[in-house]
This record gives structure tokens, C-alpha cells and sequence, in this order.
């Protein structure tokens, strides 16, 4: 599969646009605010089209854009119900992300669990829970290609912020020690901000949850 780096909106937020070789059902991680400009020209080009929306997190900045590629595609879209009050009453992260912004609610067509799995791409892909920087945070993992999609949970040399509404430091080093740490080594880390890392090089070096 390709993995398209598309930071978008207002904080520049990772998406991952996921699409097949030779063209088929692509699959979007994450909908920053304004995505969809990026997203369109990828898929006519690649001969694609999107199938799924799977949701890191419910967080403003990775599902403002969602209301709109649902409106343009159709694509399912996949979350956990943890983030599911963030999701379908997003003014009320307006304190946090400023106000003027437009915020849509996100309608879900699957509530994700821990361990589930999902096809796309025409390979298995496991959802893991992984709460601490949101208490709906979903990771995303590709064994066929040794990739993870981690949303805010861990980045490279860092890890997401545990201060706003329903974060937990413990429950995040808990998660990224159980189910990230876990992963082979050579795993690529694809963040929800800031370039890829690996599963290897936070083990050794990540300041604030080492191996
Ligand atoms: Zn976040």
C-alpha cells in the first residue's frame, strides 16, 4: 500500500491516506480541517476511492475535516465510543480550540473494541485501545506492513498530552508500555504530528515512557 502524509488544518495534524496499488478501496486515517483538498486529487489520480474513515481519536483537530469527506465519499467511518460525546457534540471542545471555528458533528457507522479486526487494503488490520490522551484513542496496526498508526498516543521522542478532558498520564504509559511496546521492533510509527518513528527507537529513547 502507499501511506500519503497529508498534515492539514489549523495545527497541522497528520492525516494518513492509505491507498492500494493499481488502484481500488483507499482508507483515510484521521480528518484534519480541510483535508478533503488534499485527499480528492490523490484518489482521481490513483484511480481510487475512499471506503473507510478511521478515527485516532475524537480531538477537533483530527475529525474537523470528517463531516465533509463522509458528505463527498460515503465512507464508513470507525471510532471508539469513548471519544463518542467529543464526536457528536464537538462545540463543546470550542474552549480548547478557540472559538469562530466550525465544528460538525461526526456521525460513526462502527464503535470500534480493543483487539478488533478490521480488512482494508486487502490485509488484516488490528485495532487496539489505547486511552490516556483520550479516553477514546484507537491505534491502528498493520502487520502485513509493519506499521502502526498511533494518532497523539506516542510520538517520536514524545508522547500525547495527558492535561485536557479525560487524559491520564497512568493510563497512557500503560497503554503505550502493553500495546505500542509490545510491537516488534522495526514497527514504523506513523504519529498524529511529526514525522514516522519506531517502535525500536522510542523503547530506547523516548524521554517521558522508555522501554
Ligand atoms: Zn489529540
Amino acid at each position: 500500500m502507499r501511506v500519503h502524509v497529508l498534515p492539514s488544518g489549523l495545527i497541522h495534524t497528520n492525516a494518513y491516506l492509505l491507498t492500494p496499488a493499481g488502484g481500488g478501496q483507499a482508507v483515510l486515517i484521521d480528518a484534519p480541517g480541510e483535508v478533503w483538498g488534499k485527499v480528492a486529487p490523490i484518489l482521481e489520480r490513483e484511480r481510487s476511492s475512499l471506503g473507510s474513515l478511521w478515527l485516532t481519536h475524537g480531538h477537533w483537530d483530527h475529525t474537523q475535516g470528517a463531516a465533509e469527506v463522509v458528505r463527498r465519499t460515503g465512507a464508513r467511518v470507525v471510532a471508539h465510543r469513548d471519544d463518542r460525546v467529543l464526536l457528536e457534540t464537538p462545540g463543546i471542545m470550542l474552549e480548547i480550540a478557540g472559538p469562530g471555528l466550525e465544528l460538525e458533528p461526526v456521525r460513526v457507522d462502527l464503535w470500534a473494541e480493543d483487539g478488533q479486526a478490521l480488512e482494508a487494503l486487502g490485509q488484516k488490520v488490528r485495532v487496539g485501545h489505547v486511552p490516556g490522551h483520550c479516553p477514546g484513542s484507537l491505534m491502528f496496526y498493520f502487520a502485513d506492513e509493519a506499521s502502526l498508526f498511533s494518532g497523539d498516543v506516542l510520538f517520536r521522542g514524545a508522547v500525547g498530552r495527558t492535561d485536557l478532558p479525560g487524559g491520564s498520564f497512568e493510563d497512557l504509559e500503560r497503554s503505550i508500555r502493553t500495546k505500542i511496546y509490545s510491537l516488534p521492533d522495526e514497527t514504523r510509527v506513523f504519529p498524529g504530528h511529526g514525522g514516522p518513528t519506531t517502535v525500536g527507537e522510542e523503547k530506547a529513547d523516548n524521554p517521558y515512557v522508555n522501554g
